[in-house]
């Protein structure tokens, strides 16, 4: 049974390093992931970080919302803009959860910031998602225009894949319909392949094209921030190792798909890992 929370917050934004360094801050409206319910995503290092403690229970067990997040968030808003600061602020959202899990159907929090941003409009916001509730806020989007990017997490083009590495988390089809109605009304869209499962590099490539302006390739060892000891530690090889997926954990694994998407969208419309994500 998930337990639903709601909290006051002294902040909204949060400074950022580390991987997502490029970003002036993070917005992370929630705290906790439903889609982490039942085991949820077994490559999951969020889970072990300290977050992961911030409610009792295990992690996908709970979710908290921030209630007072579009009234924090007006006022740092308003004084960004008020020193100047605002026309360069780079905002990645949401870093640690996604803005679009059940919650926000009743919550509305990733709307109400959105609308806000919409008002006061940072350089660039990144909004990244495996959901596709991200299509109720088409008008925000729009009326972003070209501060904002939507980030569609797409892991693998192979249903079986992800039914058995990301259970809990939108099918393949349809994420990939997102990132195309998005994309056709308008807004720039990118596929972040992140972590990278098993794939069919050339059907991948196919399916990127179809629906996306950009990708982003992003490997456990690259991305885990920890040099893959993390996706260790969580028995990412053994489960590889159980389910045939065989030196998809290694070094280079990437190597393929890399060259598929090049191939098919051109060198400069496919990105790497940090540098990737911190492209804006
Ligand atoms: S959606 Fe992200 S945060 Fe949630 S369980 Fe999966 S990997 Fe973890």
């Amino acid at each position: 049974m998930r337990r639903f929370i709601e909290q006051d917050v002294n902040r909204a934004l949060t400074p950022t390093g580390g991987f997502l360094r490029g970003f002036s801050f993070s917005l992370n409206p929630y705290i906790g992931c439903a889609f982490g319910a039942a085991g949820g995503c077994p490559f999951c290092y969020v889970r072990a970080l300290p977050v992961a403690r911030t409610a009792d229970g295990p992690w996908g067990s709970w979710v908290i919302a921030k209630r007072n997040l579009p009234a924090r968030l007006e006022h740092e808003l308003i004084a960004l803009e008020r020193c100047g600061r605002l026309a360069r602020t780079t905002i990645f959202m949401s870093s640690a959860t996604d803005p679009y899990q059940g919650l926000e159907r009743r919550m509305r929090l990733s709307r109400a910031a959105l609308a806000l941003m919409a008002a006061h409009r940072p350089h660039r916001l990144l909004l990244q998602t495996r959901s596709p509730m991200v299509e109720r806020d088409l008008d925000l989007l729009l009326a972003l225009g070209p501060n904002v990017i939507v980030s569609i997490t797409l892991e693998t083009d192979d249903e079986q894949v992800r039914r058995r590495l990301a259970p809990t988390s939108p099918s393949v089809a349809r994420r990939a319909t997102t990132a195309r109605r998005l994309r056709a009304a308008g807004v720039f869209v990118q596929l972040a392949i992140a972590p990278m499962m098993p794939n069919c590099a050339h059907r991948f490539a196919e399916l990127a094209a179809s629906c996306a302006d950009r990708v982003i390739i992003d490997t456990y060892l690259d991305g885990d921030g920890s040099g893959g000891k993390r996706s260790r530690a969580l028995g990412i090889p053994q489960l590889y190792a159980r389910l045939g997926y065989d030196g998809w954990f290694e070094a280079g694994a990437e190597r393929d798909l890399v060259e598929a998407m090049k191939s098919r969208l051109g060198g400069e419309r496919v990105l790497l890992s940090r540098a990737g994500f911190n492209a804006l």
